[in-house]
């Protein structure tokens, strides 16, 4: 097992954590709302300290992950962003820190080294960064990358923003700039990056999410994105979360792709549990449990 747990090796190819916020930004009742009180009081005792605070707050991290191959730097997601107009979400709303920026310094790169950024879903907290304020203007903030994201995912948020555009500012200040700039790549969400980056559809939590599976069979890493947000999900994956596109589907996507790994050595970036976010996944009852690596 590696150690210490990040970042995670795969032969030549390194997997580092991007924070740019951790917190218990969320009630964890409200966060899931067809949990009840009994069943998250029995599983107070796995949950808090870590996952859930003594007072119901359920921690998430937001971050992205960088990918370092030998021939590029690719980002998996893009977090909330600076100076971003967010007044329904006020931890979120005009946001001025520069740890993401720092944090990419720490694993060595600028703004200006990343040669692709992968959209797992269109969602406020995951397209932050792809764009910057420059002189009243929304501009890409990687200035070299590409942005591959899935055709229905961004199909799905263009018809919301015509039809509503203040309902969805992310999309307005974050995504379209991205498109007009002709800097998207649009591709399926089974796309296969190259012989050791795949796509893996995991619809849902939005109409077209998808998660990113690197490395070889044997020694392999799933960036999940937000197919999961807490390791309650795991134990229990009918449990869908507030934002959830389809929570019937994306309990489905739970159980085909936990099944699929839960025998494996394959290693689970959770992109929302709180750092370090990683672990493997195994079978509980008849759900799934997170455990973590440890060196
Ligand atoms: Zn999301």
């Amino acid at each position: 097992m590696p150690m210490p747990t990040m970042p995670i090796a795969l032969g030549d190819i390194t997997i580092h954590p991007i924070v740019e916020q951790e917190g218990a930004f969320f009630d964890v009742m409200g966060f899931f709302p067809e949990l009840s009180k009994e069943v998250f009081d029995e599983n107070r005792f796995w949950l808090q300290p870590d996952f859930v605070t003594a007072t119901g707050g359920l921690n998430l991290c937001i971050q992205s992950f960088v990918i370092k191959t030998p021939h590029h730097n690719i980002l998996v997601d893009a977090c909330v962003g600076n100076h971003k107009p967010r007044p329904t979400r006020p931890f979120w709303n005009m946001l001025n820190s520069d740890r993401f920026e720092k944090e990419l310094a720490a694993v060595g790169l600028t703004v200006n080294d990343i040669d692709y950024v992968m959209c797992t879903h269109l969602h406020t907290d995951h397209v932050g960064w792809n764009t910057k304020l420059e002189n009243g203007r929304w501009v890409p903030t990687f200035p070299t990358a590409r942005y591959i994201m899935s055709d229905r995912e961004l199909a799905h948020w263009t018809q919301r923003e015509k039809d509503n555009p203040s309902s969805v500012p992310w999309i307005t200040d974050s995504v379209l700039p991205i498109v007009e700039a002709k800097r998207a790549q649009i591709v399926k969400s089974d796309f296969t990056f190259n012989e050791r980056i795949q796509f893996i559809p995991t619809p849902g939590h939005t109409i077209d999410h998808f998660s990113v599976l690197v490395g070889k069979a044997g020694s392999d890493c799933l960036i999940t994105g937000d197919m999961i947000h807490s390791p309650l999900q795991g134990r229990y994956p009918q449990y869908g979360m507030m934002s959830d596109y389809d929570s019937r589907q994306a309990e489905k996507t739970r159980h085909q792709v936990f099944d699929r790994f839960c025998e494996s050595a394959t290693v689970m970036c959770a992109t929302h549990f709180p750092s370090p976010s990683t672990g493997r996944v195994r079978r509980w009852g008849d759900g799934y449990k997170f455990v973590p690596l440890r060196g």
